[in-house]
């Protein structure tokens, strides 16, 4: 069955409209490496316009009450459930990812939204006693400003949920670029809320040049806060961009996720937990667990737990039935692959399964298995990003935990393990944002979502994603007599 790929715009000031200048890029599927469509590559002409309505468009949108900004965004939700199934399979060709993965990331969408959409009615400030009776001290909760976002490939739409609902629910206008390899599903996201009834202005949406637009609207004076999900690398530069002009920013950056599996861990749940969370979007995820940290005692159950789980998944197009793993999203990702595996046997580590690419056409690269891999190998340094497991063992527990917090990156960590005891040490002595204890990440809406040291700074998650776009203003009233003065 053939499946067709709408062409993407741009949406400014309410409008779906070509860029200015007429240029457009291609798109690609990752699974057969043929151009399905076309995106509207914007330039500085049509930025200026985006801007503009992004100004308008928060005038309108920060004096919208709470109430009716909640039922917006909750239609909006809505109308993303209704549209599931076609917004997945739309992803599904421009991202790779199976069909059931790419609809659970719509729904999960749905779900962000309608938690933000009620933490709008719930943005409140405070009274602060005063020092003296007559005055009126209060802290009141106003939005940041319009802001820019910067999203990338891996989820499409849910990298965007996050940043546009906290926006939308403080009273923020939002103006995203979103990424050229993946453009379709974001603007049906945007669809649901331009349908959903939010004004003209308060969301729009561009691609082009990502250098061009990240340093044209940084820079700009109508922007106020600058959010960015994405590399280690570009992260450091936009946030150094952000710095300069003064503008607020949260960075949701790499990661390389620490698992550790303690002497007393149930193995059969190590592995069914990792190693789903492992494949998972064929590891191009930002929390995906990646350095494995394996107690000698267990060593070979979990090995060969794990082999047999990768040997067991079927890799495919992601809109064929019974695909568990697409293909990687871009041409790039394999070339990557490739160097780390390379790099890795080079370095005397040993491939246990997959660690090849699995087919002429489209970014197939076979779930792989890499053992007693030295700390020195690029896949225990830099973020793999792909469907790799690399190994090794410790004996103590400081070990595993030493090696956790070896590297600058501190986003997500898992560890298993049966003892209440090894849990406290671990949640007080890994260095990271989010730690999961005996299961896969569970990613929610009222968790914070959040990195340290360089995997960023900020959150997506929890009541601190509100704060993220929220300044607090002090205000003190002095009553004043109205009594009429005696001369
Ligand atoms: P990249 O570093 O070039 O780009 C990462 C993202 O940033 C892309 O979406 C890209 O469009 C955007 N980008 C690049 N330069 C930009 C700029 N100057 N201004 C604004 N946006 C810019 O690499 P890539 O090949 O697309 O991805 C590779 C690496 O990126 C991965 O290995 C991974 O570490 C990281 N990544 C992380 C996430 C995440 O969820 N944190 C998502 C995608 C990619």
């Amino acid at each position: 069955m053939s499946h067709s790929y709408p062409d993407t715009q741009l949406l400014i000031n309410g409008q779906w409209q070509e860029a200015l200048g007429g240029k457009k890029i291609a798109v690609h599927n990752p699974a057969t490496g043929e151009v399905i469509g076309h995106v509207a590559h914007a330039e500085i002409a049509d930025l200026d316009l985006a801007l503009s309505a992004a100004q308008k468009g928060f005038q309108v949108w920060k004096n919208t009450s709470a109430h009716e900004r909640q039922a917006v965004m909750r239609r909006a939700a809505q109308l993303l459930r209704e549209r599931a199934n076609e917004i997945a399979t739309v992803l599904t060709m421009e991202q790779g990812k199976p069909l059931a993965e790419a609809k659970g990331e719509v729904l999960a969408g749905a779900g962000i939204i309608d938690w933000f959409a009620d933490e709008a009615m719930r943005v409140y400030g405070r009274i602060v006693p005063a020092r003296r009776s007559d005055v009126l001290q209060q802290v009141q909760k106003e939005p940041v400003g319009p802001v820019a976002a910067f999203t990338p490939w891996n989820f499409p739409v849910n990298q965007i949920v996050r940043k546009i609902s906290a926006a939308l629910a403080t009273g923020c206008s939002f103006l995203c670029k979103a990424p050229e390899e993946t453009p379709a599903s974001p603007a049906a996201l945007f669809k649901c809320f331009v349908d959903a009834g939010v004004p003209a202005g308060v969301v729009g949406l561009v691609y082009g040049n990502p250098a061009e637009i990240s340093s044209y609207l940084i820079a700009h004076p109508v922007i106020r806060k600058v959010t960015f999900t994405g590399s280690t690398p570009i992260g450091k530069h936009l946030a150094a961009l952000a710095g300069q002009h003064m503008k607020r920013c949260t960075m949701e950056l790499g990661g390389h996720a620490p698992v550790i599996i303690a002497a007393d861990a149930d193995v059969d749940l190590a592995v069914q937990c990792a190693g789903a969370a492992k494949l998972r979007n064929a590891g191009q995820v930002c929390i995906s667990p990646t350095r494995f940290l394996v107690h000698s005692s267990l060593k070979k159950a979990f090995t060969e737990g794990m082999v047999d789980y990768f040997n067991s998944i079927k890799v495919g197009n992601g809109l064929e039935a019974g695909s568990q793993m697409g293909p990687l999203a871009n041409a790039r990702r394999i070339t990557a692959m490739e160097f780390l595996v390379e790099n890795a046997q080079a370095s005397g580590a040993k491939v246990l399964t997959g660690g090849t690419t699995l087919s002429e056409a489209g970014n197939f690269f076979a779930p792989t298995v890499i053992d007693e891999v030295p700390l020195s190998a690029d896949v225990f340094n830099n973020e793999p990003f792909g469907p790799v497991v690399a190994m090794r063992s410790f004996e103590q527990l400081e070990e595993a935990i030493a090696e956790a917090n070896r590297l600058p990156y501190g986003l997500a960590a898992y560890a298993f393990t049966s003892s209440l005891k090894n849990a406290h040490q671990l949640s007080r002595e890994v260095e990271t944002g989010m730690l999961w204890i005996n299961q896969p990440a569970m990613a929610s809406a009222e968790m914070p979502f959040g990195g340290i040291k360089d995997s960023g700074y900020g959150s997506e998650g929890g009541a601190e994603a509100l704060d993220a776009y929220l300044i607090p203003k002090a205000v003190s009233i002095a009553m004043v007599s109205t009594s009429p003065r005696l001369e």
